[in-house]
């Protein structure tokens, strides 16, 4: 599959039950397919730190006004999406095959998103140098409220 943001060839990564694409050496975005998230279900199982430092090309010129094509659905354009209501992360979405991009800062930023809401739910702090299952599964439910929304 091709990048739908910088064209290079993504490559397959998988941590645990988790498999997502991503743009290893190009933007250092990641593809999730719809099925994808729902697989992770351990709590303790981390996504880890790789899926916030991936490895990008600092010089590459990134054009995010461009209309993106799925990498999966031949003709099918992303859509801007707010990825929960409280409107912050803004991720492109397939209508097509309900998978998803986020940019490189992107994951991060639905992480920290997901810190407030867990400080105001749980006493618990949550791990602020990695990427947990349980943000993973944020994740997949702020896109199920989503579809559930726009349906
Ligand atoms: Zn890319
Ligand atoms: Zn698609």
């Amino acid at each position: 599959m091709k990048c739908p943001a910088c064209f290079n060839e993504l490559c397959q990564m998988t941590v645990g039950q988790l498999t997502v694409d991503v743009c290893r050496g190009g933007c250092g975005g990641i593809w999730f397919d719809a099925f994808e998230l729902p697989r992770v279900d351990e709590p303790q199982e981390s996504a880890g730190e790789w899926l916030l430092n991936i490895e990008l090309d600092p010089s590459l010129q990134i054009n995010y006004t461009r209309k993106r094509s799925c990498p999966k659905c031949a003709d099918i354009k992303l859509k801007r999406h707010y990825f929960s209501a409280k409107r912050r992360v803004e991720v492109d979405l397939c209508p097509g095959c309900g998978g998803y991009w986020l940019d490189a800062g992107e994951l991060e930023r639905i992480r920290d998103e997901m810190g407030d809401t867990a400080r105001q739910k749980e006493v618990q702090a949550v791990n602020q140098t990695r990427v947990s299952a349980s943000v993973l599964r944020y994740i997949y439910q702020m896109k199920a409220a989503a579809r559930d929304a726009s349906a």
